[in-house]
This record gives C-alpha cells, sequence and structure tokens, in this order.
C-alpha cells in the first residue's frame, strides 16, 4: 500500500478513457489498496486510477460522513471496477463539486439526482444498484473520469474560465 503523486490539471492523462478490467486479480486489488491510502492523504471523497496515472476503469469513494466519539471521520471505503452508469432519474441536483486533480477549485454541478450503477467489487462480484444523494454524484464524477471527462467540462465556459485562472493564481502564489 503507498501513497501516490496526484495527477493534475493540465495533465493530458486526465483526458484518457481509461481500459477495462479483465480480471479482478491481486495486482487490481493493490491497485485498490493504493488509491484508497492516497485518496485519505489527500482528504478527499473519491479517486478513480487516472488520477494516479493508471488508465484502468477502477475507482474507490468513500463519503467519510460519520464520526466516531473522538470526532475523526468513520472510514468505510469501497473500490469500484468497472462502474457503469445504466439509468438516471430525470430529477436532477446541483453540488458544489471539487476534484483533487483540480486543487482548491469548486463549482456548482448539476447531474442526474440518482443513478443506476453496476459495478464488480474489489472480490470480483457483480453489483448493480439505485444511488442517491451525495453517492449518486460522487460516483457520476468518477465515473467521468474514466471517460476523460472533469467537472469543470458540466459549467459554462464563464465559470471554467474563472476556476482555471484562480487555479493558475494559487501556483503562482505558491
Ligand atoms: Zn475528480
Amino acid at each position: 500500500m503507498a501513497v501516490l503523486p496526484i495527477v493534475e490539471i493540465p495533465d493530458p492523462r486526465l483526458r484518457l478513457v481509461s481500459k477495462p478490467v479483465e480480471q479482478v486479480d491481486d495486482a487490481v486489488r493493490a491497485l485498490i489498496a493504493d488509491l484508497t491510502d492516497t485518496m485519505y492523504a489527500a482528504k478527499g471523497i473519491g479517486l478513480a486510477a487516472i488520477q494516479v496515472g493508471v488508465d484502468r476503469r477502477v475507482l474507490v469513494i468513500d463519503l467519510q460522513e460519520g464520526e466516531d466519539e473522538g470526532g475523526r471521520p468513520i472510514r468505510d471505503p469501497h473500490a469500484y471496477v468497472n462502474p457503469e452508469v445504466v439509468e438516471v432519474s430525470e430529477e436532477l441536483s446541483s453540488y458544489n463539486e471539487g476534484c483533487l486533480s483540480i486543487p482548491e477549485q469548486y463549482a456548482d454541478v448539476e447531474r442526474p439526482a440518482r443513478a443506476r450503477v453496476r459495478w464488480l467489487d474489489e472480490r470480483g462480484e457483480q453489483h448493480e444498484e439505485w444511488l442517491e444523494g451525495l453517492l449518486a454524484t460522487c460516483m457520476q464524477h468518477e465515473i467521468d473520469h474514466l471517460n476523460g471527462v472533469l467537472f469543470i467540462d458540466h459549467v459554462s465556459r464563464l465559470k471554467r474560465d474563472m476556476v482555471l485562472k484562480k487555479l493558475a493564481k494559487m501556483r503562482r502564489a505558491a
């Protein structure tokens, strides 16, 4: 297990379409462990493999919504291999999204409020479920990464230019 460097824009790898996993084997489970460690180290709630430069259809999510008695987030990581959206609700919802590959920048993004998603878990077992709330939003954001799509692609050009300008300014200051 290892914390890996996160790929940031404008790295062209973020625009790649990731390849399906043929078999959920130990190498895939090792990738999942690295993604999970990296997500926690970066204080994110989701991470796709391409964000550490691996173009395979693998992602991890842990919303970390609960807290223990000490106020620490309760960890409950989940891995999704070859995830695909098979159906979405007509109803939309808006969420102020951020992305570890576009550090410290946020924008309101509208997406279907619910999504029916099919995936394999880390044992290779298939699941299919309707997801809602923040999990539905996060899953759609992460699956976008597997298709080379970023959240800034979902907002107006004006808003996107603003985000990119703020990011450039932040990087100059750093
Ligand atoms: Zn992201």
